[in-house]
């Protein structure tokens, strides 16, 4: 529903203030785009499949402490959701953000089905698993590409071609084109000089 939707979508000035507070995170400086695997070794994190009786039926995976001294956290993840690359990232996110980077996890991080996102700050931790998934820079430079292409390249190669870059759904890579072209158009505006 409309109404709903409306209220999904951060602000602009809200995802600018995104993407800088990731940039200066400590995941730029491990790199962009890695795999929930990578990065979880990264940051002595254990993933673990569970039983999708394990955790509660609106809920995908969560963040909770380890009794395992070899890690600072465990992300348990349903098996049906454990090929969907964001419900890990997801926690991930939370972990860097929430917790901090070499900190022990302490309490316990939610990633809630579609449709159950509940406050702000989860949408914000989506967000940044798009952003840190799909990073601006690259984006806005395919996306210029693809505006710039003469002959014009076929508009749905172009998405399915980010689809495989970047292993991610239609949906997702529509959204993530969606909010890379506002921020440009935004520092436009406001003569914002990117690099
Ligand atoms: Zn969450």
């Amino acid at each position: 529903m409309q109404m709903f939707f409306k209220k999904d979508n951060l602000s602009v000035k809200k995802t600018i203030e995104l993407e800088e507070k990731l940039e200066k995170s400590i995941l730029a400086e491990v790199g962009y785009a890695k795999t929930d695997k990578e990065l979880a070794e990264r940051f002595r994190l254990k993933i673990q499949e569970v039983n999708d009786t394990e955790l509660s039926s609106d809920t995908e995976a969560a963040l909770i402490p380890s009794d395992d001294s070899e890690y600072l956290g465990v992300i348990k993840v349903k098996s049906s959701y454990q090929e969907n690359l964001f419900t890990c990232i997801h926690e991930i996110i939370h972990y860097v953000f929430d917790v901090g980077y070499g900190k022990p996890v302490s309490s316990t991080f939610e990633r809630k089905k579609r449709g159950k996102t509940p406050d702000d700050h989860e949408q914000e931790i989506n967000y940044l698993a798009a952003s840190y998934s799909m990073p601006y820079d690259q984006m806005l430079k395919a996306i210029s590409e693809y505006e710039k292409s003469s002959p014009k390249m076929d508009e749905l190669k172009f998405v399915a071609g980010l689809c495989e870059r970047y292993h991610q759904s239609w949906e997702t890579v529509l959204r993530r084109i969606r909010e890379v072209k506002r921020i440009a158009k935004e520092k436009k505006k406001t003569g914002f000089i990117s690099a």
